[in-house]
C-alpha cells in the first residue's frame, strides 16, 4: 500500500472530530482532533514517514492518543477507532458536511429524525418538503440546502489551485530530475493559475520518451494509471485529481506549450493574427506560405515572429492582452517578490494557531517588513475569542509590546469588522481611530437582495476610519457562490473614498478573482493583499493572491503592501484626512 498523504490523514482525523461532534462528546476532545487535523495538513514534511510515536508528539497539537492513530493510518490507510465511530452513525459525512449550511449537529438531527444518510436521501427529503417541518428548520433552510446541493454538483470534479499545484508541481519536479528529460512544463489552466482546476496538463520533451512515460506512471504519489499510450498518459492521484502527460518533440516544444496553455479565445485570436501575416500556427509550430517551419522551439520565438510581446500565461484570456502585446503595451505584472508585508491574519487571540510574535517571526522569515494582525471584532459576530471594542486599547498595547522591534518585522494593529445588516459598524470611531489598519467584511446575512447588500456595503465606506474591504464577494471556492451585490457601484465608491479592495490570498477564497480585479483596476481602485492566515504556514499562501492579482493585470503600484513600512504607515494614516 502507498503511504497516505498528510491531506488524507488529516481528512480522517477531521472526520473523527465531526463524528464526535455529532455524538455530542466533550468539546475539548472535538477541538483536539480539529486542531490536530489542521496541524497535520499543514505540516511541511510527510507525516506518514514518521514512524516514531515520540517524534509525532513533537508536532504541536498531537498527543499520544492521536499520534497512535496517525501511525495506524500511515500503515493501514485507516484506524480502528474511526471505523468504529463510522459504524455508530452510518452517514456520508464527507459529502454532507461539505454542503454550505450543514454541520455535524444538523447532519445528526437529519439522520435521527428523517434517517438521512446520503446526498440522495437529503434531496428526496427536500423534494418531499420534510425538512421544513423539523423544529428550527424553515422553508428557507430547504431552499438554501437545495442551492448548496446544486453548487456541490456543479463543482464536483474540480479542485482548488493549491491542491492541484501541490500534486502537479511534485510531478514536474520529479520528472525534471529524470536523466532523459529535456524540458518539462505545466500547461493549461494550471499554468494560467486559474483558481479552480479540472485536471493538469503536463508537457515533456525527452531523449527517451518511453522511459519518461514509465517514470510518469510510476511516480510515488499516484493512485492509478488511467491510460498509457506512446505519446500520452493519464494518471489519477488519491484525491481523484488527474494529470495528463504529453510527449512533445523538443524542436516544437514552444508551439505545443503555447497551444496547450490557451485559453481557447486567446489561441483563436493569435492564430488569426498568424493567418493575417500569411503564416499558419498550430501545436507543431509556425509555418510560412510554403509550409516551411519557421518557429516553435520556444513560445518567445513564435510571439516575436508574430510581432508581439509575450503575454504572461495568467492573462491569456483575450481580454486585451493581445492588442497590448501587439502595441508593446503589456503591463509589468506584480511579482511575489514585490510584496513587503501581509495585511490580514489571525492569532491565538481568536481562532488562529500561533501568537502574534510567531506570525511576525514568520513574516521576517518571508522577508517582510511588516504584518497586520487583524483579529475579528466580537460585536455582532459570533466568533471564538476576538476583540471587543472596549478591549481595543489593551489589544493594541499587547501587539505593540510584543518585542516587535527585535522581530525585524513590524506588527500593525488591525481589526476585521463585520458589516452589520444595516451597514453600521459595531466599533465606535474613537476606537477605530487607534488602529493602524481597519478591514470591513461581510460575515453574516449573506442572502440579502442585491440592492440591500450594495447599500449595506456602501454605508461602511462613508466611515473615514475604514481602510479596506476584505474578501469582497464572500465566495468560498467550490462551496459558496458570491453574494449578490453591485460590484461596479462598490468599485466606484471605493475609488471615490479611497477604500482599498482586498485580494484575499487564502486558497479557499481567492477573492477577488482576476476578472473582478481587472475591472476594479480599470475603475481606478487600489488593492491590498492578505493571506487571512490562521497559522504561520498559511502565510506562505501569498503566492496564490499574487496569481489572482496577475490574472487581474495588477502591477506593483496598484497594491498597497508593495510599499515599504514607512510609506505604508503614511498612506494608512492619511486616510483620516481625506
Ligand atoms: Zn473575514
Amino acid at each position: 500500500m502507498k503511504k497516505p498523504s498528510n491531506k488524507q490523514i488529516a481528512t480522517i482525523i477531521a472526520e473523527i472530530a465531526d463524528i464526535l461532534e455529532m455524538r455530542d462528546e466533550m468539546i475539548f476532545k472535538i477541538r483536539a482532533y480539529q486542531r490536530a487535523a489542521r496541524e497535520i495538513e499543514e505540516y511541511p514534511q510527510r507525516i506518514a514517514d514518521i514512524d516514531d510515536i515520540k517524534k509525532l508528539q513533537e508536532i504541536p497539537g498531537i498527543g499520544e492518543g492521536i499520534a497512535g492513530k496517525i501511525i495506524e493510518i500511515s500503515e493501514t490507510g485507516t484506524c480502528e477507532y474511526y471505523e468504529q465511530l463510522k459504524k455508530s452513525i452510518p452517514v456520508d459525512i464527507t459529502t454532507l458536511n461539505s454542503l454550505e449550511g450543514l454541520g455535524p449537529k444538523k447532519i445528526k438531527r437529519l439522520y435521527d429524525e428523517l434517517g438521512i444518510q446520503t446526498l440522495q436521501d437529503l434531496e428526496k427529503a427536500i423534494r418531499e418538503k420534510k425538512i421544513q417541518k423539523l423544529e428550527g428548520f424553515r422553508e428557507k433552510t430547504e431552499q438554501n440546502l437545495l442551492k448548496s446541493i446544486e453548487s456541490f454538483k456543479k463543482h464536483k470534479g474540480r479542485f482548488r489551485i493549491d491542491e492541484a499545484l501541490h500534486y502537479a508541481e511534485a510531478v514536474v519536479e520529479n520528472l525534471k530530475k529524470h536523466p532523459t528529460t529535456i524540458r518539462v512544463e505545466l500547461a493549461g489552466s494550471l499554468r494560467r493559475r486559474k483558481e479552480t482546476i479540472g485536471d493538469a496538463d503536463i508537457l515533456i520533451s525527452s531523449k527517451d520518451p518511453e522511459a519518461s512515460m514509465d517514470a510518469f506512471t510510476k511516480l510515488p504519489e499516484i493512485a492509478r494509471v488511467l491510460g498509457k499510450g506512446k505519446t500520452k498518459a493519464t494518471i489519477e492521484f488519491a484525491n481523484g485529481f488527474q494529470a495528463d502527460l504529453r510527449i512533445i518533440d523538443d524542436k516544437t516544444f514552444g508551439a505545443a506549450l503555447q497551444y496547450f496553455t490557451g485559453d481557447k479565445s486567446h489561441n483563436i485570436k493569435v492564430r488569426k493574427i498568424a493567418i493575417d501575416k500569411k503564416f499558419k500556427l498550430n501545436e507543431y509550430g509556425l509555418f510560412n506560405k510554403s509550409k516551411k517551419f519557421i518557429a516553435g522551439k520556444t513560445e518567445e520565438e513564435i510571439y516575436t515572429k508574430l510581432g508581439m510581446q509575450i503575454p504572461p500565461a495568467e492573462i491569456r484570456r483575450d481580454t486585451g492582452e493581445i492588442e497590448a502585446a501587439l502595441n508593446n503595451k503589456l503591463p509589468k505584472l506584480i511579482d511575489v517578490n514585490d510584496i513587503k508585508g501581509d495585511l490580514q491574519m489571525h492569532t491565538t487571540m481568536s481562532d488562529g494557531l500561533n501568537s502574534a510574535e510567531e506570525m511576525a517571526k514568520m513574516g521576517a522569515k518571508l522577508g517582510y517588513e511588516y504584518i497586520a494582525i487583524t483579529e475579528h471584532n466580537t460585536e455582532g459576530l459570533e466568533v471564538a475569542g476576538g476583540v471587543s471594542s472596549r478591549e481595543i486599547p489593551e489589544y493594541i498595547n499587547k501587539l505593540k509590546s510584543s518585542k516587535a522591534d527585535k522581530l525585524k518585522c513590524q506588527i500593525l494593529a488591525g481589526l476585521e469588522i463585520n458589516i452589520a445588516k444595516d451597514g453600521k459598524l459595531t466599533v465606535p470611531d474613537k476606537y477605530l481611530k487607534m488602529l493602524d489598519f481597519v478591514l470591513v467584511a461581510v460575515h453574516s446575512h449573506f442572502r440579502m437582495s442585491k440592492n440591500e447588500m450594495t447599500k449595506r456595503i456602501l454605508t461602511t465606506f462613508e466611515n473615514p476610519y475604514v481602510h479596506a474591504f476584505a474578501h469582497p464577494t464572500g465566495r468560498l471556492l467550490l462551496r459558496r457562490d458570491p453574494y449578490e451585490f453591485d460590484f461596479e457601484a462598490i468599485c466606484k465608491k471605493a475609488k471615490e473614498k479611497n477604500i482599498l479592495l482586498e485580494l484575499n490570498a487564502h486558497p479557499e477564497r481567492l477573492d477577488l478573482d482576476g476578472e473582478s480585479a481587472k475591472m476594479a483596476k480599470e475603475i481606478g481602485c487600489k488593492f491590498t493583499l492578505g493571506t487571512d492566515s490562521h497559522s504561520t504556514t498559511q502565510m506562505e499562501n501569498m503566492k496564490y493572491g499574487v496569481y489572482m492579482a496577475r490574472r487581474g493585470w495588477l502591477e506593483k503600484k496598484d497594491v498597497i503592501n508593495t510599499l515599504d513600512y514607512q510609506d505604508l504607515k503614511n498612506y494608512l494614516a492619511k486616510r483620516y484626512l481625506r
